[in-house]
């Protein structure tokens, strides 16, 4: 492989250029805006539209093997790249991980639990759905949803009055409300060959429906990383899965998993293995794609990684500061609230 497509041009884009280049193989980012973060370090841009058919065309003429760095490519693109050229995650993946609905079924299909789940299209059925699940549960659109938004959590007693028409009247999940104790996510790969390679679980916290922190090592025992391996495992195979994969879940206060959500590319929360371990989750995602053997994903160091949102990059001095901070930023120009300008992560 010389070349590999990437559709979608934001940091993790940026990041998947980054590893490429280490190996010597060239990318080209298919992205509607024009100096977008991974434009910054691709060797070409293609400034068009995911869908656009000629984009998609040209695109598949320039690469050997064609990947994506967020989940919402149009299925029937990939589909139809598919009969010309090797799309790595699959467009299985893409259609199962971009509708809650399917992906919680899918999950349970191949054995993974999830939170209880109901189907939502009407007021009515939210009305229903929250009375099965004891008036507790969590509102989502079942797709395009990202960093909590397109959310709404019913708590005992919550009026559920309009709540269909206040997420948009579209397509919605409720789920039961789980009460964790933590939540973690593992990130893992897997080759053509069914070669797989999973990093530790990382302990995630959110702030304001964002991530914020990753620690490693998370606060659970060994069986539970491994329940995590596995079910990371079940879902790849199932799959036929080329790729990184990032996989959420619930851990209960008994050390049992609860799967909350898959993104078939890399993950917000396996930034830190670029710090911490030998091979990040970039190099191994692009050594997948490119059919060439994956990485060791064993961690030499502890760390906690931080996102930089918003107002957070005007901490980047004390950050530099640290001896000990690997600093990455994503060459974005304008702070706004909630925009994702870069991550550190502390090595311990
Ligand atoms: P991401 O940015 O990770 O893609 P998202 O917008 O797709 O996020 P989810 O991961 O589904 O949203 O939910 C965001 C957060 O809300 C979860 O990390 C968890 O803290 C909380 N949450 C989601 N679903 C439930 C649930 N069923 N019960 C309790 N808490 C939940
Ligand atoms: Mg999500
Ligand atoms: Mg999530």
């Amino acid at each position: 492989v010389q070349t590999i497509g990437i559709i979608g041009g934001g940091q993790l884009g940026r990041m998947l250029a980054m590893a490429a280049a280490k190996l010597g193989i060239k990318t080209i980012v298919l992205e509607p805006q024009a100096d977008c973060p991974a434009a910054q370090v691709a060797n070409q841009q293609i400034v068009a539209d995911y869908a656009d058919p000629a984009a998609l065309e040209a695109l598949a003429a320039q690469c050997d093997v064609i990947t994506y760095e967020f989940e919402n490519v149009p299925v029937e693109a990939a589909t139809a790249l598919e009969r010309t050229i090797a799309v790595y995650p699959p467009a299985k993946a893409l259609e199962v991980s971009q509708d809650r609905l399917l992906e919680k079924q899918f999950l349970n299909a191949s054995g993974i639990s999830t939170a209880p789940f109901r189907a939502v299209d009407s007021q009515a059925d939210l009305e229903a759905a929250l009375a099965e699940f004891g008036g507790q549960g969590v509102l989502k659109t079942r797709r395009f949803g990202y960093d909590g938004k397109g959310q709404r959590v019913y708590r005992k007693g919550d009026d559920a009055n309009g709540g269909y028409a206040a997420l948009g009247s579209v397509p919605l999940i409720l789920e039961g409300f789980i009460a964790f104790e933590r939540e973690i996510s593992i990130i893992a790969a897997r080759t053509k060959d069914d070669d797989i390679a999973c990093y530790d679980p990382a302990e995630n916290v959110h702030r304001d429906g964002i991530l914020h922190t990753s620690t490693l090592p998370a606060h659970i025992s060994a069986q539970t990383a491994e329940m995590a391996r596995q079910a990371a495992a079940k879902l790849l195979s199932g799959m036929n899965y080329v790729g990184v994969v990032g996989i959420e879940f619930f851990l209960m206060a008994d050390g049992t998993l609860i799967a909350n959500e898959m993104a078939p590319r890399v993950h917000n929360s396996g930034h830190w293995t670029e710090a911490a371990c030998v091979i990040s989750q970039f190099e191994q995602h692009i050594r997948a794609v490119a059919g060439l053997p994956l990485g060791a994903t064993n961690r030499h160091s502890d760390c906690i990684m931080t996102n930089l949102i918003g107002d957070d990059i005007d901490a980047l001095s004390d950050w530099l500061a640290k001896r000990n901070v690997v600093v990455h930023l994503y060459g974005k120009a304008e702070a706004r609230p909630g925009r994702k300008m870069g991550h550190v992560t502390e090595l311990f």
